[in-house]
């Protein structure tokens, strides 16, 4: 069995899915204070648990034979853990420490790890490969970072069998419309987008047009979440066989703009918007070199139109069910 932690949110509930819909069984553990219920597949066992509390996790472990452990509980937002290092530090370094004692505890020594791109910081050159320095310029990047080195100690010295994905910009919802992105606050660009676009915020605020890009605006690297599903499946099949960090994007950079006309393209409406100064800490431009995730997991992503990434985000917007 797997245990997805964090399989409540956006990025696991996805996962989970894709790992049901391929054979595998699945336990979720998840405080729900980001995560919903209600985008966790029914096929899924449910268990409340939270990092901080490593009573909760025995239970879960004591509970199920868990094989291997895909590991989403983390805080995500940039600007918070500028402003609140503490609750960073706390819930992802010792949570993921928790985390890792436990599954010592039980004998559990496989783990797939929700890296980022934030770990390589600034870019000193693109596409990103994973050979790229790593300084992050935040501490959400720098938590991320120090559970990677955590890793590579826990193998050295317990024979740790792990896999981090560094995940470039995340984005899109299932096809089938049954689970998709929903966030409180929101500070992604596509959904943003495609709330102004249907009314529920007044406009879309460019953050920067002065950017050293073709149009101005800042290029990202937008991965569908059905392909990082695909990919944490493949890492889980790859576990004792590979240990390291490996690039989820898809290689393609598109920038702000680029995004609205792309929007209103799909939604068949003008996206109000506003050119607002830029967001402390965005580098210009961030894409991967997806060459490892291709060599190693075998890895290809289907999602390669971002008008197709989008589709399925505003489908789940016109339809959203939490
Ligand atoms: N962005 C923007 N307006 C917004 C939110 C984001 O212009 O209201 C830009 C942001 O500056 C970045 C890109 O959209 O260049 C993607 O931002 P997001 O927060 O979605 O992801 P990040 O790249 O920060 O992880």
């Amino acid at each position: 069995m797997i245990l997805v932690m964090g399989g409540a949110g956006y990025i696991g509930s996805h996962t989970v899915k894709h790992l049901l819909d391929n054979g595998y069984e699945v336990v979720v553990a998840d405080n729900l204070i980001y995560g919903h219920r209600e985008a966790v597949d029914p096929r899924a066992k449910f268990e409340l648990a939270d990092l901080a509390d490593k009573v909760s996790l025995r239970n879960v472990f004591g509970k199920y034979s868990i094989d291997a452990v895909i590991h989403f509980a983390a805080f995500a937002y940039v600007g918070e853990s500028v402003q609140n290092p503490q609750k960073y530090y706390h819930n992802n370094v010792i949570g993921t420490s928790n985390l890792l004692d436990v599954m010592l505890e039980y004998g559990v020594k496989k783990i797939v790890f929700s890296s980022t791109c934030a770990t390589y910081g600034e870019p000193l050159y693109t596409p990103i490969d994973e050979k790229h320095p790593q300084n992050p310029i935040n501490p959400y990047g720098r938590t991320k970072l120090m559970i990677e080195q955590m890793f590579a100690d826990y193998e050295t010295a317990y024979g740790l069998q792990h896999i981090a994905l560094r995940y470039f910009n995340a984005a899109g919802c299932a096809a089938d419309g049954s689970i998709g992105e929903s966030h409180t606050p929101e500070t992604h660009l596509i959904p943003l987008v495609l709330k102004a676009i249907s009314g529920e915020r007044q406009d879309i605020k460019v953050f920067g047009t002065d950017y050293d890009t073709p149009d101005g605006t800042c290029i990202r690297d937008y991965i569908h979440v059905e392909d990082l599903a695909l990919a944490h499946r493949l890492a889980v099949e790859k576990l004792g066989s590979y240990n390291g960090c490996i690039n989820l994007g898809t290689g393609v950079g598109t920038s702000v703009k680029e995004i609205i006309v792309a929007a209103e393209h799909v939604s068949g409406k003008k996206c109000p918007t506003e050119y607002a100064p830029r967001r402390a800490g965005d580098p210009a431009r961030l894409f991967a070199d997806n060459t490892k995730a291709k060599e190693i997991l075998g890895w290809q992503p289907k999602y390669t139109n971002i008008k197709d990434i989008i589709q399925t985000a505003w489908n789940w917007e016109l339809n959203r069910k939490y």
